[in-house]
């Protein structure tokens, strides 16, 4: 194998590999863009690279409950957001005590 074939496999394995893992990062289907950079190679690669994360759009459409818009809620950590089993004290993710509020 000479340097050369070295490159070609390079510039067509790129783009198969990393569309997916971009696209995993991003939150979005690896298998759909590991399927758009085998047709689309370099293109799929770069569309992923410039795509927002999917966070965005996805709490765009997050149906808001009126439960959530009202800040202190009963049952839900403060502090990191845990949801609190009734009748918990402690949270046992952050340790914090939602009656003292330490
Ligand atoms: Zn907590």
């Amino acid at each position: 194998m000479t340097p050369a074939h070295l490159i070609i496999l390079l510039v067509i394995f790129c783009p198969l590999v990393l569309t997916p893992w971009l696209a995993d990062k991003k939150g979005r289907s690896p298998i759909v863009w590991f399927v758009a950079a085998f047709f689309l190679s370099w293109l799929a690669l770069i569309a992923i690279a410039v795509l927002k994360p999917s966070q965005s759009t996805a709490a765009g459409w997050a149906p808001v409950s009126p439960q959530q818009s009202m800040p202190p809620l009963p049952g839900v950590c403060p502090r990191c957001g845990t949801r609190l089993n009734p009748g918990f004290v402690v949270c046992p993710r952050c340790g914090l005590n939602t009656t003292t509020g330490r």
